[in-house]
């Protein structure tokens, strides 16, 4: 038997579980049934992709219930083709819990996104934030007319999203979803600190036709004709 003496010495933690204690309580008060029900299962209907940052908690923000969203977060918000962790988020909520909406939110005064027009060396995260320097290269020159840096890393922001947004868009498994008819949008919003209102950026993907053709993946066709080869190996 382990036991059940306090471990945390720190009182933030402790205030952390008592606040637990009084919100299970609350909870377990007003909808008696909620979490013997979502105990037995989730079936959230939209994934979150938001940057780790404390100051953007996901539900808290669009007052979202547990159960409500998929979240999946990291610094900067950034998807990457080659991420098994989040491609894992993506598949999972894409096939299995058939979620009808994507969305990415970025948040301006991102840490991240500044760290990345720095030439200052940081470490490790400096391998994960040229994926930002990226996006900046892409876009030099709109980027560069911009005079006022802070203006400037406002839209390095949300160019950001966008090409996370496009990125999800591109990969077979958002692909496939479409090919068999699946309803699935991704979104691009970012989360203002200053006001704490988010900003739709007018960025909203839900199907082939929206994304350039160089991407362009026939997936299920690809699908069916290795079945179709395979069965007619087996003949
Ligand atoms: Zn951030």
């Amino acid at each position: 038997m382990h036991s059940r003496l306090p471990l945390n010495p720190d009182d933030r933690l402790g205030d952390m579980l008592r606040k637990n204690k009084e919100w299970a309580k609350k909870v377990q008060g007003e909808v008696p049934q909620f979490f013997a029900t979502t105990a037995k299962g989730q079936s959230p209907k939209i994934l979150w992709v938001g940057c780790s940052d404390s100051r953007v908690p996901a539900e808290q923000v669009v007052q979202c219930a547990p159960g409500d969203l998929f979240v999946h977060r990291n610094i900067a918000n950034v998807c990457l083709h080659t991420d098994l962790n989040f491609l894992s988020v993506l598949q999972y909520s894409v096939d299995v819990l058939q979620v009808e909406h994507i969305i990415v939110c970025g948040h301006y005064g991102c840490g991240g996104v500044a760290a990345s027009t720095e030439n200052r060396f940081h470490g490790l995260i400096d391998s994960w934030l040229c994926n930002i320097k990226d996006v900046y290269r892409a876009n030099r020159v709109n980027l560069d007319a911009i005079e006022d840096l802070e203006a400037r890393k406002e839209l390095l922001v949300e160019l950001n999203v966008s090409n996370s947004v496009y990125n999800i868009c591109h990969s077979p498994i958002v692909q496939a979803a479409w090919d068999r008819n699946q309803p699935l949008s991704v979104h691009g919003w970012c989360y203002a600190l200053s006001d704490g209102l988010i900003r739709e950026l007018g960025l909203v993907v839900s199907n082939k036709e929206q994304i350039e053709h160089v991407y362009k993946m026939a997936v299920m066709e690809r699908k069916t004709s290795i079945k179709a080869s395979q069965s007619a190996s087996q003949e």
